[in-house]
């Protein structure tokens, strides 16, 4: 059976952003509160998956920061035990006024979602204004200690593949790592990304880009369940990652559950294959069922390899948990 050591989970599907790849503007059918899991009931489930190997913890959403008293999950899941590594991925609106908090209820680090570094073209991607507010949560998060910072930047067809070379020169400048992902199709919209339309943009094509006008870039040692290729930039101490789902699948590596944010457990993000906890949480099992459940989701997790198969399902990133 694959094990398991990272659970990504979904704090919430709600967000203060509508990202053209993730959101749709209008239309969400959000859950009603009482169907998103509890604080309590998360950190049960955490406590129950590290029974199972988990040591490394992100939380998710939609956005994380709009989940009100966040803090207090994050003091719980840090006490636990087998618990080494509790990250947040986060769009980063909040962080100015957070990290510190973050920080000091446990929280080890975070990345940041910024697909690009001009204002307008934020807001046209995000459909919200904001870079101001991200750029002064990045520098909050690296006062107040929540590193490694990593950005994240998805990559857009006529929109922001233009601006590989300045991401790595501003990672650079800031000593930052910024990873390139691939836009995958994971969207109940009729396009993943309707505004920009075409093939995604391969990673290979960023690194070429860079590479013509930066030189070289040095591959770096990452863990083997990583799904980013992470290299060494020719000056300062910045990274660049790249993390392609389209073009080198990391399926048959991966290491990582989710739990989406009412409460299923699901052992991949482009299946649509989920397993209930909360239902059994709920109606009273023990820890030995929901133990059961858990390795009926790892279990499922070892059939997958190769190809990512998107299934664009009936569920956007946002109730999954990117
Ligand atoms: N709201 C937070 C944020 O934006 O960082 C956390 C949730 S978001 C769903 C997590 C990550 O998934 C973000 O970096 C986002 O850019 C990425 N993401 C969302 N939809 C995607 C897609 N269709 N393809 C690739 N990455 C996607
Ligand atoms: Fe919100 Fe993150 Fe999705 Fe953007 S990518 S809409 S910030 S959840």
């Amino acid at each position: 059976m694959r094990s398991v050591d990272k659970l990504r989970v979904s704090v919430t599907d709600r967000c203060n952003l509508r990202c053209m790849y993730c959101m749709p503007e209008t239309g969400i059918a959000l859950k009603p509160k009482n169907e998103i899991l509890s604080f309590r009931e998360i950190e049960r489930a955490v406590r129950i998956t590290a029974r199972r190997g988990v040591t490394k913890v992100r939380l998710t959403g939609g956005e994380p920061l709009v989940r009100k008293g966040i803090e207090r999950l994050i003091e719980a899941l840090s006490s636990i035990e087998e618990i080494n590594d509790l990250a947040l991925t986060t769009n980063g609106i909040l962080l100015k006024e957070t990290a510190r908090p973050l920080k000091q209820a446990g929280l080890d680090r975070v990345t940041i979602s910024m697909d690009t570094l001009d204002p307008e073209k934020y807001r046209f991607i995000t459909k919200r204004p904001g870079l101001e507010k991200v750029l002064s949560g990045i520098e909050a998060a690296r006062n107040a200690g929540l590193e490694p910072v990593k950005i994240n930047v998805v990559a857009l067809r006529g929109i922001n593949d233009d601006e590989a070379v300045a991401f790595a020169a501003w990672a650079a400048e800031n000593d930052l790592e910024a990873r390139f992902i691939e836009l995958m199709p994971i969207s109940r919209q009729p396009a993943a990304c309707r505004e920009a339309p075409g093939s995604p943009v391969l990673s290979d094509e960023l690194k070429q880009a860079i590479e013509e006008k930066m030189g070289k870039l040095d591959p770096l040692v990452t863990s083997k369940s990583s799904p980013a290729r992470v290299y060494a930039l020719p000056r300062g101490s910045g990274k660049i990652g790249f993390i392609s789902p389209i073009s080198k699948p990391f399926c048959a590596g991966c290491t990582r559950l989710r739990l989406t944010a009412d409460g299923k457990l699901r052992p991949c993000l482009a299946s649509p294959e989920e397993i209930d906890l909360k239902g059994p949480m709920r109606s009273g099992a023990g820890d030995r069922t929901l133990l059961e459940i858990v390795d009926r989701a790892i279990e499922a997790k070892s059939h997958i390899s190769g190809a990512m198969h998107f299934d664009r399902g009936n569920r956007t990133m946002c109730e999954i948990g990117g």
